[in-house]
């Protein structure tokens, strides 16, 4: 793929100087919140140095378990930590199961946290009638009575449904048609026999948890064009509210409301609880690591210019790497060039970084929701009139300033990997 790389590469900047920019990377970031490569760049180098300082200790720690003369390299990182996870940080995802029945963590976890923080409640309407027997419609409204919209759940998985889970604007507000707004959630949780309760995993409660931060962004839309309304935001933009949606999972006060045992009725024992929290940071200098640097190569590649030769993709790869001190060779790349699928044809390219991206401003409010006694309804209040409600009808950063008081900063999600050591 050697070649590929190098003629799709020289093709994007040829096509970026026609359409009058720099770079490919200026034109697909003149759309986006970054706005620019340097903005990129900047975010990047300043998260880089602290990964790569975690992963050398990480490094360390699996030295330590090797013989004499030999060394880490990547390929035993894999075997090296599985030991040390099955060992310290066990996490009895099985154990949480029963905790996690579909209908309570609905209306006790995730409804309940939005009543808390908005004062929205929701409540099914069995006569409408959705697209399917399984897709259950409910009424939002205010704390005031008045209609916000409807949300729909299409839970269950089946055969004529695309896998993973996703949220929809099936009618996207806005002021200009009047419309009523109408999302949708959808899961892939497959359906218990008859009379069984539906007992959801601990990734599937993440996931309803991160797809209703979606579908109240639909929701709490108010602007003029349906063009801006709710999700339709930028990329390295739009998986921002859900990532913050999700704290509240975890959150005891939620926790403890909806978490409790199917059968026995008793709370999730606090062990659990610990055990996944204790376990959040380990190993995160390597995949920081490994994440950023492909993020790095992704911009690299579409930094050159129409007048740039590039020959050699190896010493490319190898010199952007060393210029932001990732060059690691224990920490390859989560993906290097010739394998990155993302970058040279899955509609990423240039946009990589925007995984991390999202995830600084989502640490960054999820710290703020903390620093002002977290579930509160002048917190959501604020959430969703300065962010969630402007959606795309005004500049991202902008609002996000507006509703933070500043800036984003990289620190607290430092902190949530453990990186600020
Ligand atoms: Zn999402």
């Amino acid at each position: 793929n050697r070649d590929l790389v190098l003629e799709i590469t020289r093709l994007r900047a040829e096509r970026a100087r026609l359409l009058g920019f720099d770079t490919h990377a200026a034109y697909v970031t003149v759309d986006q919140t970054a706005r620019t490569p340097e903005a990129v760049a900047d975010m990047l180098g300043r998260l880089a140095p602290a990964a790569a300082r975690n992963a050398r200790a990480e490094q360390a720690d699996l030295q330590a378990q090797l013989a004499e003369g030999e060394t880490v390299e990547a390929w035993d990182w894999a075997h090296l930590t599985s030991a040390v996870r099955a060992e310290k940080f066990d996490v009895d995802f099985a154990a949480m199961r029963p905790y996690f029945e579909a209908e309570r963590v609905l209306q006790d976890g995730v409804f309940y946290a939005a009543n808390r923080l908005y004062g929205i409640r929701f409540t099914e309407r069995p006569d409408l009638v959705a697209y399917h027997p399984d897709a259950r419609v409910f009424e939002a409204r205010n704390e005031d009575g008045s209609e916000l919209g409807l949300y729909i759940l299409d839970l269950y998985t089946r055969d004529s449904k695309r896998g993973g889970a996703w949220m929809n604007p099936l009618v996207s507000q806005s002021a200009l048609l009047d419309t009523p707004t109408v999302v949708v959630n959808n899961l892939n949780v497959p359906k218990p026999a008859a009379g069984e309760p539906t007992l959801l995993t601990y990734d599937e409660t993440n996931t309803l948890f991160h797809e209703f931060g979606h579908a109240l962004h639909g929701l709490f839309a108010r602007v003029t064009y349906p063009r801006f309304a709710g999700t339709n935001v930028f990329r390295d933009f739009v998986e921002f509210p859900s990532q913050v949606n999700e704290m509240w999972m975890l959150w005891p006060e939620v926790l403890e409301n909806y978490a409790v045992h199917h059968r026995t009725g008793e709370r999730m024992p606090q062990d659990l609880v610990d055990r996944l929290h204790a376990s959040e940071s380990f190993n995160e200098g390597f995949a920081t690591s490994e994440y950023l640097a492909a993020a790095l190569l992704d911009q690299a590649w579409h930094r050159i210019t129409a007048d740039d030769e590039v020959t050699d993709v190896a010493a490319f790869e190898a010199q952007a790497l060393a210029s932001v001190g990732l060059d690691n060779p224990a920490v390859p790349p989560r993906y290097a060039s010739t394998y990155f699928a993302h970058t040279f044809s899955g509609g990423y390219d240039a946009g990589y970084y925007s995984y991390i991206w999202s995830e600084v401003l989502d640490a960054d409010t999820v710290e703020w929701f903390r620093e002002n006694g977290g579930l509160t309804r002048e917190n959501g209040d604020r959430f969703r009139a300065r962010l969630l409600g402007v959606g795309g009808s005004k500049d991202p950063l902008e609002a996000y300033r507006d509703f933070r008081g500043r800036d984003a900063e990289i620190e607290p999600l430092l902190k949530r990997r453990g990186l600020d050591r």
